[in-house]
């Protein structure tokens, strides 16, 4: 999608900090970070919300987890704990309609999240 800013930094035309990358799933460094680890695993085919997953994509949302465990891992945070978080519409606080799998940790976390 032309004006969306994660297709954007998918197709580099964006810089962001990429660490992981393949033919469907790009992960990056959130700008505004919230705990000592905060990755952005996103998938390359553009979804708005959470609400625009259909079945076709079942595999794909698999795989997004897994590259988020994968990340998690190299970071040396599986272990201790982290916290996956998708944000759906405004209420969750959803701020980019390209979903995206908020990958937290490094911190101890608090429940119920603000
Ligand atoms: P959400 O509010 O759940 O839609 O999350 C959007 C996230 O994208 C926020 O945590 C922002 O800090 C992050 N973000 C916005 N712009 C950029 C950018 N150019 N590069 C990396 N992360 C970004």
């Amino acid at each position: 999608m032309s004006d969306c800013l994660f297709c954007k930094i998918i197709a580099k035309k964006v810089p962001a900090k990429i660490i992981y990358d393949d033919e469907a799933i790009t992960a990056f460094e959130d700008v505004n970070p919230q705990a000592p680890v905060h990755t952005l695993i996103v998938p390359k085919k553009h979804l708005s919300t959470t609400l625009d997953i259909t079945e076709e994509d079942n595999e794909l949302i698999g795989r997004l987890i897994r590259v988020a465990n994968r990340v998690a891992m190299e970071k040396g945070i599986a272990e201790r704990g982290f916290r996956l978080v998708m944000n759906t519409n405004p209420e969750a606080g959803q701020s980019v309609y390209h979903i995206h799998l908020h990958l937290l940790g490094g911190r101890p976390m608090h429940w119920p999240p603000g």
